[in-house]
């Protein structure tokens, strides 16, 4: 090989590594540990995620210790509401140390962060059966305003957090600050940048993923960069107990606490809060589908517990509604996709391919035919003046090889023929201002979508933006810059760690890419590396 060739190989190598199929299924410990949480003696008391049953009173419970130790989350604010939620968990990377009997938790919203002016408050039942979370769905709150909230149990009070109603509907709103951010991997960096989302004190939080990481320590991703600053503990997950444990394990990071606690966040999740790459059924090490949704359930299930959303998403099996639709005033209309639970296996296989045929079949779907459906209806529908769509992996069309167009099957570029539908669906029937937030691919990039990706000169139908990676790995700038060369649709690259700022008026979208110098040091700044900048009615964003 050749200097170039080299460089161009550990460039391909590099962009496609996160979503290789590997062979690192640990243990089979579902079953065993499904059937540990199903003998747990207050689990027969406890219809999941309904009534209220009979709770030990929050009072003089005597738990092993401080039972606040994942914070507290707020979730989907709506214009009279936000969901609350936390976990009680006084041993949070060792099952939890609850004792098995549902928990009387008690909750407080107030005007002020001392508590002075309380405006509801209640109590809530934290179930073994969803691991003692308690997720309050609240209502009666007036629109566009600033609350904060509080959780008592067992004589212990927790964190206060801070959340944001949404706007009410219809109403003109001057402007709206937002992060988005995805791919947070525990043994890559500290989370500085999660410092930086709540120091920025946004109106809410888009997460587009990637929340955790299923690997076992210092496995699956191999640093390029720099080594592990600290270590996953246990197997990779595969039972409600791992996940469990991996959750509570990401939670109890202090920088990722104080940005739950500074914002309503708007969660979707992507591949690995259950499996690198699975696609519905399948799982990358091709395991049987019904062996696969075991594990899929058990992941859901920790999701659901571990995250501010409403019993809506309560999963049922194997299944979870999460894709859903959020307003802020005559603004923003917010969809938040699911583009794992329903998608078509990789079309051409794995990893990064040529097209193949079976690509560009009609049947090939990223979304699934309902929620595709829902999607394109939710757009028609909108009359904000911007439309958003938070979802996982880039639509961007990105050739990775300079010679014959080489693709990462597992984002849109793998189902170009759902990619087409999507984009020409925006173009026909005219509907601006469509702006694509992406997570996924470790790295922050400003696309044209292109109604055709082959032309350069063909319409800019959406802007996409994505942000990188808070912490995951990704290769080095020099070589995802190589990338601009052969894709002229492609604005911006760059791999530092960080999220993205979005400030949002009637008039334009800024983006501005807010990210640290390293992840290795616990006290790394946040600073804005590059701002961006989408004018109300122009497809397509440029420097500002
Ligand atoms: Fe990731
Ligand atoms: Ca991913």
């Amino acid at each position: 090989m050749n200097r170039h060739e080299l460089t161009r190989a550990r460039f391909e190598n590099a962009l496609v590594r996160s979503m290789s199929r590997r062979r690192l299924l640990a243990g089979t410990g579902l079953a065993a540990s499904l059937a540990v949480v199903a003998s747990l003696p207050g689990r027969a008391s406890v219809v999941l995620g309904q009534g209220t049953p009979a709770a030990t009173p929050a009072s003089g419970t005597g738990f092993s210790g401080d039972p606040f130790t994942l914070g507290v989350a707020s979730g989907d604010p709506l214009p009279d509401g936000v969901v609350l939620w936390t976990r009680l968990a006084p041993e949070p990377t060792d099952g939890g140390g609850m004792p098995p009997v549902p928990v009387e938790v008690l909750w407080e919203v107030a005007s002020d962060d001392a508590f002075g002016d309380i405006v509801q408050s209640g109590s809530a039942v934290a179930a073994p059966t969803l691991g003692h979370s308690v997720h309050v769905d609240v209502t009666g709150l007036d629109p566009a305003t600033e609350y904060f909230y509080r959780f008592m149990a067992g004589g212990e009070v927790s964190p206060t957090g801070r959340t944001r109603t949404a706007p009410a509907a219809g109403a003109t709103v001057d402007g709206i600050r937002f992060i988005h951010a995805s791919c947070s991997n525990y043994e890559h960096g500290f989370f500085s940048g999660y410092r930086g989302v709540a120091d920025d004190r946004p109106d809410f939080v888009l997460h587009l993923g990637d929340y955790l990481y299923e690997y076992p320590s210092n496995a699956g991703f191999t640093p390029s960069t720099y080594e592990p600053v600290r270590s996953h503990t246990g197997a990779e997950t595969t039972s409600l107990v791992d996940y469990r444990n991996r959750h509570a394990l990401y939670k109890t990071d202090p920088d990722l606490q104080a940005a739950h606690a500074a914002a309503p966040w708007i969660v979707t999740w992507d591949d690995h809060e259950v499996e690198n790459n699975y696609a519905a059924a399948i799982s990358e090490d091709s395991l049987p589908e019904d062996t696969f949704l075991e594990r899929r359930a058990a992941a859901y299930q920790a999701y659901y517990e571990h995250m501010p959303l409403r019993p809506s998403s309560l999963p049922t099996g194997p299944d979870m509604q999460l894709y859903r639709g959020l307003r802020y005033g005559s603004l923003l209309d917010i969809a938040m996709l699911d583009g794992r639970q329903y998608r078509s296996d990789q079309p051409c296989g794995d990893g990064a391919q040529v097209r193949c045929a079976a690509a560009l079949d009609e049947s090939q779907t990223m979304l699934g035919p309902d929620q595709e459906r829902w999607v394109l209806a939710q757009l028609d529908a909108s009359e904000a003046t911007w439309r958003t769509i938070g979802q996982q992996t880039m639509m961007g069309q990105l050739n990775v090889s300079p010679g014959e167009p080489t693709f990462s099957m597992d984002q849109w570029d793998g189902y170009p023929a759902a990619r087409n539908r999507f984009l020409q669906h925006v173009s026909s029937r005219g509907i601006s201002n469509t702006v694509v937030l992406t997570g996924d691919i470790h790295s922050a990039w400003v696309n044209d979508l292109l109604m055709d990706f082959e032309d350069a000169n063909s319409e800019v139908v959406a802007t996409e933006l994505v942000c990188t990676s808070i912490t995951a790995d990704n290769p080095l700038v020099d070589q995802l810059q190589l990338a601009l060369l052969f894709n002229p649709h492609i604005q911006f690259v760059d791999g530092l760690h960080g999220y993205t700022l979005n400030t949002v008026t009637a008039d334009s979208w800024t983006a501005e890419m807010r990210t640290v110098p390293n992840v290795t040091e616990e006290t790394a700044e946040v600073s804005t590396l590059a701002t961006w900048v989408i004018e109300s009615g122009q497809a397509g964003a440029v420097e500002g």
